[in-house]
């Protein structure tokens, strides 16, 4: 018998140091016993730790299975790192092993990662931060922090405390769990064992904040019990401070519904409180209801001069999604996106490229046309840091519904909100960037940027390279759906 035992239960550098040591001597699946070590370093007992030299040639994994492993190993089924053994071993002689769905281990696999998958997004949907006082705190605004209590069904605080530390990056908070905290000063992670329900703050304003603004925006006559308790399950509820609100909400959705309707459809709705996270914290479940919530989006201020919200378009079922930058004069007008001149050019390229746009989704970072007027005209204006973050939220959700395979993100905003970082494009384009969800990023030039280029040749050439980029991308689709 061999024993491995890892630094922690989603401890895949763990696993896969010892997995390919084990394989790379051939060892049996039945022959190895996986154990996490007590709150201690990795102990990879004698020869696995050290496979004798020459013993053993290692091989080449697909991708996928990679991908599917960071999810696996985030399942509390203790069976997960066997499991993944045994797949790992297969697939020296079956290369293709992880496209044989009707496989019971490929099956299995599967299963749990789509489950660490789905707990992993009602963690995002449903960590609800309360402000606490820190006597710590220094210096102006240091003073507070935001604590949340939430109970995670598999290992996942790890792998999600990248996406809290982007999305909150200028809070400091801490993620109270039963088995793991996680805590972000502003500019670090830290984690430290787990703690109980009682060590979490219950009750603050943040709390009163969030049932106010639950029954605004809680409509009566959109009413769906069941889809409503799919995406918000019970078992949420006790951490939830709005889920107090809902069985009385359910309860008098039919008198709210026909008063509605008596008061008539053009009454303007009362101005809705702004909570002060909203981000992680409603899911629509699926696109027309998001388009129809953005439409009253009042995230940052954009709304107050723009026509209209403009969202994203294009089928829910589709693989690619190109993200732009913010709707410009005709598309504020028009309430579609990519149909003005910049539209134009990338209708052609995507032409050139083989893509059909129907067999895409086209939306912005920014769905609001920032301007300033001049005259008769208004002239395009960069969105800043905040705009972006504020409406990343809707492509946040964007993204989670149509779960495209490839996103493009066209021009620095839509890198920088797919992203979460300012980046290069010069030196990102050309190559995938693995996301948090285990998808891809692209990145490439704006078509504006095209359209501002004067000297013929720099045009031509860089058109050029924009659709070579298309293509790449392209082919890449054609690459991973093999
Ligand atoms: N530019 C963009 O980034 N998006 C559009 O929809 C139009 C122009």
């Amino acid at each position: 018998m061999r024993k491995v035992s890892l630094d922690h239960p989603a401890d895949l550098a763990g696993w896969r140091t010892a997995a390919r040591a084990l394989a790379g001597v051939g060892t049996p699946p039945a022959e190895v016993v996986w154990e996490i070590a007590e709150g201690g370093q990795a102990d990879l007992l004698g020869a696995v730790a050290t496979p004798p030299p020459g013993g053993g040639a290692s091989f080449a994994v697909p991708r996928r299975f990679i991908e599917l492993a960071q999810g696996v190993i985030c399942h509390r089924d203790p069976a997960r790192f066997g499991l993944l053994y045994a797949a790992l071993q297969r697939l020296r002689d079956q290369p293709r092993l992880l496209d044989d769905h009707a496989d019971p281990l490929v099956h299995q696999l599967a299963a749990l990662a789509r489950a660490v998958g789905r707990d992993i997004h009602k963690m995002r949907a449903f960590v609800r931060f309360r402000a606490v006082a820190d006597a710590q705190g220094e210096g102006e605004g240091e003073g507070e922090h935001f604590v949340a209590w939430f109970e995670p069904e598999h290992h996942i605080v790890r792998r999600n405390a990248d996406f809290f530390a982007r999305r909150f990056a200028n809070q400091r908070w801490s993620i109270l769990t039963p088995n793991l905290c996680v805590h972000w000063d502003r500019e670090a992670l830290a984690f430290t064992p787990g703690v109980t329900r009682a060590d979490a703050p219950h009750g603050d304003d943040l709390e009163a904040l969030w049932r106010t603004y639950y029954a605004s925006i809680f409509n009566p006559a959109r009413l769906k019990v069941k889809a409503m308790t799919k995406e918000m399950p019970k078992k949420y509820w006790r951490n939830l401070p709005e889920a107090s609100l809902i069985p009385d909400l359910i309860a008098a959705a039919g008198t709210r519904t026909a008063a509605m309707i008596e008061r008539g459809a053009n009454e303007k709705a009362p101005p809705m409180p702004r909570p002060v996270f909203t981000d992680a914290t409603i899911i629509y479940p699926n696109l027309g209801e998001a388009r129809s919530a953005a439409a009253t989006c009042t995230r940052c201020t954009l709304y107050e001069n723009a026509t209209q919200t403009v969202f994203g378009e294009g089928p829910a079922s589709v693989r690619l999604m190109f993200v732009g930058e913010q709707p410009g004069d005709q598309e504020d007008l028009a309430g579609h996106p990519f149909v003005g001149p910049a539209g134009k050019v990338f209708d052609r390229a995507l032409a050139d490229a083989g893509i059909d746009r129907a067999d895409t989704y086209v939306t912005n970072a920014v769905k609001h046309f920032k301007f300033i007027p001049k005259g008769t005209r208004r002239l395009h204006q960069k969105p800043d840091g905040p705009e972006i973050d504020a409406c990343r939220f809707w492509l946040d959700h964007e993204r989670r519904l149509v779960k495209p395979a490839l996103t493009v993100a066209l021009g620095a905003t839509a890198a920088r909100s797919l992203l979460g970082k300012v980046v290069t494009i010069g030196k990102t384009r050309g190559a995938p960037i693995e996301l948090l969800d285990g998808s891809e990023a692209w990145v490439t030039v704006h078509p504006s940027y095209l359209l501002r280029l004067e000297d013929r040749d720099a045009k031509e050439l860089e058109y050029r390279r924009f659709v070579e980029d298309l293509t790449l991308i392209k082919g890449r689709l054609v690459q991973i759906a093999c």
